[in-house]
């Protein structure tokens, strides 16, 4: 038996006592079936907590499988990313955070594009080339106007060695002292392709943070046209001191000879007199005709040469009036071939100039007993005068030239032909001057067409 007692106390004393008893066989019996009721009480919990652990877990798992996803898909550049909903706060803030560094990283591609757009935009529109190089010396980027200049692909270059893209070797050797030196340096270099370009280099080393070279920027300019224009102003300066001095020389000599005593034989005298006044009419007329020059060169940049609507026939007519002494002299028949009634925009006195110049030529560099035609018409808007003689014609090589001061492809025999080598140039300017333009065409040997087109 098991026998279980408790005092009862009532004002400070025991008043009674309150006792029960067991037998210890039904003791163990009850003991017994409450383990059993406690042990399915705890299986049921235990189950009814896996359960419940299960769908919380697989609540909380499934977004952060689907974020860690997301985050993946945004490292390879994929930034159209939505973010599943979650009840968990935590998560939905993570999901949350991921989507909006995708839409920021969005945002800068988008930036760095336009601004690479930019960039590339401002690069192949500028005229000066320019080439990128890296410490390698591997072509980082080649603008338009440098791949022209160096007859590379600007498309195809990045990444490869300057050695591939710059046959130059003194470009190679530019860009290397560039990536070597502490300050800019500056060169000039002559390419030679189809053509030879006088390029002026200046190169800068790139640094980065710490001073190191990390490459060079090499900006090309092409100083061909200048250093051609430089060289026609120093050939002119050349060319008038020396048409000049011919003459002079001449006449000094003459009129030494004559003070010397040459003047007492009077035959002699008088052939030198007409020598000295042959020259100083030879100085007058390249005086004029620098002159003429200059005054046209000078309305042709100011653009302030006065024109005004005039019948084309009557300026044929003129000039071909003006040149009849001299084709009767040399027995040359000048056709004229013009509709009566075509009108340009012109001032009459400088085209008629012009007009005279081109007959002068297809005179004198024409057979004695040919003809020249001259014609006047209007086609694709324009206005054109031409002049056709069946003379020595000129060599292709000599016809870009042509038109430059104190050009002449036969010196002697132009000045011979009392010619200032100044005729064609002065023609140019006077049709530049009217907005127009000058073309030839010429066979060697079989004649020459020079024709003036003016706009209609
Ligand atoms: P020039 O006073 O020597 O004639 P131009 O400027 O008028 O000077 O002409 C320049 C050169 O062009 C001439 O020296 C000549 O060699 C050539 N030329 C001009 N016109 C003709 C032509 N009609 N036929 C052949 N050659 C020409």
């Amino acid at each position: 038996m098991i026998y279980w007692a408790l005092p009862w106390n009532a004002g400070g004393q025991v008043a009674g006592v309150v006792r029960s008893a067991i037998s210890g066989e039904e003791h163990n019996r009850v003991l017994r079936a409450l383990q059993l009721d406690l042990l399915w009480g705890m299986l049921i919990a235990g189950g009814a907590g896996g359960v419940a652990s299960f769908i919380a877990a697989r609540r909380i798992s499934r977004p952060v499988e689907q974020i860690s996803a997301a985050a993946a898909r945004v490292a390879r550049g994929d930034l159209s990313v939505s973010m599943p909903g979650t009840y968990v706060a935590e998560l939905a803030s993570i999901g949350e955070s991921v989507q909006e560094m995708a839409a920021q990283l969005e945002e800068r591609g988008h930036t760095i594009g336009r601004q690479g757009y930019e960039q590339e935009a401002v690069l192949a529109s500028m005229v000066e080339g320019v080439l990128a190089v890296d410490s390698e010396e591997r072509v980082i980027s080649l603008n338009r106007a440098a791949a022209r200049l160096v007859g590379a692909n600007a498309g195809d270059v990045a990444g490869r060695s300057l050695q591939e893209v710059i046959r130059n070797a003194d470009l190679r050797r530019f860009a290397s002292r560039a990536l070597e030196s502490s300050e800019s340096i500056e060169d000039d270099l002559v390419l030679r392709g189809d053509s030879e370009r006088v390029l002026q280099a200046r190169g800068t080393a790139l640094r980065d943070a710490r001073g190191r070279s990390i490459g060079a920027v090499i900006v090309l300019h092409d100083m061909t046209h200048f250093r051609h224009l430089e060289n026609i102003r120093r050939d002119f300066v050349a060319n008038v001191s020396h048409e000049l001095k011919t003459p002079i020389a001449s006449i000094k000599g003459f009129v030494e000879t004559l003070l010397e005593g040459g003047i007492e034989n009077s035959h002699d005298a008088e052939r030198f007199l007409r020598i000295v006044a042959k020259q100083a009419d030879r100085l007058n007329s390249i005086i004029e005709d620098l002159l003429s020059l200059s005054k046209i060169e000078q309305s042709e940049e100011a653009r302030n040469l006065s024109l005004e609507p005039g019948g084309i026939k009557e300026l044929i007519d003129a000039a071909v009036y003006d040149c009849q002494s001299k084709a009767a002299d040399r027995n040359i028949s000048i056709r004229v071939e013009c509709e009566t009634g075509l009108m340009g925009n012109i001032n009459a006195r400088l085209l008629e100039q012009a007009v005279v110049n081109l007959l002068d030529n297809a005179i004198q560099y024409s057979e004695p007993g040919a003809s020249v035609d001259i014609s006047g018409s209007r086609s694709n808007g324009e206005v054109t005068v031409s002049v056709t003689d069946r003379g020595c014609g000129v060599a292709p090589d000599h016809l870009p030239r042509l038109f430059e001061r104190f050009y002449r492809v036969d010196k002697a025999r132009s000045r011979k032909l009392g010619g200032t080598g100044l005729g064609l140039s002065i023609v140019k300017h006077i049709v530049q001057a009217h907005g127009g333009r000058i073309s030839v065409q010429s066979v060697l040997g079989k004649g020459s067409t020079f024709t003036i087109h003016l706009p209609a």
